[in-house]
């Protein structure tokens, strides 16, 4: 895509980002935007980081194996650009996981204890990861089961179960929640999904008293109702890059 086109996506995805916050009474800078690169060349990522955007995500181990460096090599001719932060938003293999923490500082997509134990293993730097949590209940989605946790005393339990060990494990620094709301949900459904999450980063913050300062929710269909419910990382691919052709 041309890189004016990106530079012109960027600026309406802040505007939405600005009108959102304005309705909901939050301040802009709390929102951090994480473009989503995922199937888009290096030369796109150059664009997204020439128009001011410092975070993305990806979601295959081995695309990013490839694109990270090639975007830190074209980086290096051009002192004045900060390189990016490197977010993995996708389902990882245990195989792959020794793979992750030399490319990425954040995980969003920690879906199981055995994932975690994998990558606090590993050592090294602190690792910033988001616990996955599937709220909407659809069965095809990653996560830890969350749906229905408020009434669900036993779910409630599992997650608590699981989120302690996670929060014992070194090297990680659990930052709060991640999920994904369902495709073409009309907004109420949306909005309580993403709700969801909110209330269950505050049961647990509160449970373990730990801060956990943030949510990661909302993509380009969905990302201001997310940020009307408290959402304070956002992840949007198409509404920058555009369509991808082979997801
Ligand atoms: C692809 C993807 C996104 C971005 O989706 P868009 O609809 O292109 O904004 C966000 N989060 C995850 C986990 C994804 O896989």
């Amino acid at each position: 895509m041309a890189a004016s086109l990106i530079a012109d996506n960027v600026k309406r995805v802040q505007e939405r980002i600005a009108d959102a916050c304005a309705q909901a009474a939050r301040d802009p800078s709390e929102i951090t935007l994480v473009a989503v690169s995922k199937r888009k060349p290096a030369e796109d990522i150059l664009a997204a980081l020439a128009a001011g955007v410092q975070h993305f995500g990806e979601n295959r181990v081995e695309e990013a194996e490839i694109k990270i460096p090639q975007v830190h090599s074209a980086l290096a001719q051009q002192a004045d650009v900060a390189p990016p932060v490197w977010h993995m938003i996708g389902h990882i293999q245990s195989r792959k996981s020794k793979h992750v923490p030399p490319l990425f500082r954040v995980v969003h997509s920690v879906d199981s204890v055995k994932l975690a134990r994998q990558l606090s293993a590993l050592g090294g730097a602190p690792l910033d990861v988001f616990v996955q949590v599937n709220v909407s209940g659809e069965p095809q989605k990653y996560g830890f089961e969350g749906y229905g946790w408020q009434r669900d005393v036993q779910r409630y339990e599992a997650l608590c179960a699981a989120f302690g060990e996670l929060l014992r494990l070194p090297t990680l620094r659990v930052r709060g929640l991640m999920t994904m709301a369902p495709f073409d949900a009309p907004e109420p459904e949306l909005r309580s999904v993403f709700a969801s999450l909110a209330q269950l980063r505050e049961a647990l913050a509160k449970q373990f008293d730990v801060s956990l300062p943030d949510l990661s929710m909302g993509m380009t269909d969905d990302y201001p109702s997310a940020i009307l419910e408290g959402a304070t990382v956002i992840r949007v691919g198409r509404a920058i890059f555009g369509e991808r052709d082979n997801d």
